[in-house]
């Protein structure tokens, strides 16, 4: 069994991150951030870019280097 897939969400308003599955995310974009209430939408939620933001921080660490 694999584990759900997750993504971070980032409230645009208190800037709390959590980690929250798929049906999270829709009840968060239904009802707002659990921990301020504002409204959120798709764009509070980081996928595969968060991923690939940190490569890119570690291959221009490592021509640095
Ligand atoms: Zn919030």
């Amino acid at each position: 069994m694999s584990p759900p897939e997750t993504v971070c969400f980032v409230c645009p308003a208190c800037t709390r991150s959590i980690e929250v599955t798929e049906s999270v995310r829709e009840a968060l974009i239904e009802s707002g951030c659990v921990i301020c209430g504002t409204d959120v939408d798709d764009d509070a939620f980081d996928q595969e870019s968060a991923t690939s933001r940190e490569d890119g921080v570690a291959n221009a660490e490592h021509k640095r280097a």
